[in-house]
C-alpha cells in the first residue's frame, strides 16, 4: 500500500464489542470520523480526527491489540465513507478479521468478514440502504415497523432499544416476533467506552 492516502480517523481503542451478536468479544475499535446522516438520537462523536495513512492505521492497531485479539470493528460515524480496499487488503493481509458496522446508504469494499448493518431510513428519509445483505441487521426500536426489515437478507436480526430508554417495549416485541433477538448497549451499562 503505497498511496499515501490519509483517513480522518476518530479515535482507535481496545475494548469489548456492546452490542449485538459478538457482544462481550474483545475488539479494537477503529473508528472513522465523519457521516452523511444527523440521526436524532446520534450520541457518537465523529467530528474530530487525525490524518492517518493505512500503514499508520495498522501499526497503532498492532499496538493496541493484545495477542490473540484478532477483530477490528470498523466503526464510526459511516466507516464506508472510506473505507476501501486497500485498507482492508492491509489489515487482511497481516491477520486481522474485520467487522464493519454501517448504515448501508454506501457501497462497501469486498471481503468484509462481518457486516453489522443498523439502518436509518426510519429516522432519516433519504436514507436509503444500497447494500443487498448482511450478517447481522441491527435495529434501534423508536416505535415505527421494524417488521418491514424481515424481508432483508440478513442471518441475525436484532431489535435494540434507543439510548437504553424503551427496553421494556423492546422485550415485548421481541416476544410477539420472536424472529428478532435482543440487542443491548451493554458497554454503557457497564461503563466502558
Ligand atoms: S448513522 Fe450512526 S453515526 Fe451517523 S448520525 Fe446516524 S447514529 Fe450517528
Amino acid at each position: 500500500m503505497e498511496s499515501g492516502k490519509k483517513y480522518a480517523v476518530n479515535e482507535i481503542f481496545l475494548s469489548l464489542q456492546g452490542e449485538g451478536f459478538w457482544t462481550g468479544t474483545p475488539m479494537v475499535f477503529l473508528r472513522f470520523s465523519g457521516c452523511n446522516l444527523r440521526c436524532p438520537f446520534c450520541d457518537t462523536d465523529f467530528t474530530s480526527f487525525t490524518l492517518l495513512t493505512g500503514e499508520e492505521i495498522l501499526l497503532k492497531i498492532k499496538e493496541t491489540a493484545p495477542e490473540g485479539c484478532r477483530r477490528i470493528c470498523i466503526t464510526g460515524g459511516e466507516p464506508s465513507l472510506q473505507l476501501d480496499s486497500p485498507l482492508t487488503d492491509l489489515l487482511h493481509g497481516e491477520g486481522f478479521i474485520l467487522h464493519i458496522e454501517t448504515n448501508g446508504t454506501h457501497p462497501l469494499p469486498e471481503g468484509i468478514d462481518w457486516v453489522t448493518l443498523s439502518p436509518k431510513s426510519d429516522f432519516v428519509p433519504s436514507a436509503e440502504v444500497v447494500i443487498g445483505s448482511c450478517d447481522e441487521l441491527k435495529v434501534v426500536y423508536t416505535g415505527q415497523d421494524f417488521r418491514k426489515w424481515e424481508s432483508f437478507p440478513a442471518i441475525n436480526y436484532f431489535l435494540q432499544p434507543c439510548s437504553c430508554s424503551n427496553t421494556g417495549e423492546v422485550v415485548k416485541m421481541i416476544l410477539e416476533n420472536p424472529k428478532w433477538r435482543l440487542s443491548l448497549q451493554t458497554h454503557k451499562y457497564i461503563g466502558i467506552a
